[in-house]
């Protein structure tokens, strides 16, 4: 089972291909939100998954659309 605590996650900019890490509620099983580029501070939408029977979060990243 998925310990209640955040868990970090790395993604990928879809702007600038930098790395950033990302801490993420697991017990909530669907989320989107939008979180800053820690490098070039461009919007990152981020849309996540939680596989419990996996114990997997699947991350996709994806452009803002302004
Ligand atoms: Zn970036």
């Amino acid at each position: 089972m998925f310990a209640a605590d955040l868990r970090d996650i790395d993604i990928t900019c879809p702007h600038c291909g930098a790395r950033n890490l990302s801490s993420v509620d697991p017990s909530v099983e669907d989320q989107e939100y939008v979180e800053d580029c820690q490098v070039c501070c461009a919007p990152i939408l981020m849309h996540l998954h939680i596989d419990w029977q996996h114990e997997s979060i699947q991350v996709d990243v994806r452009r803002e659309n302004f």
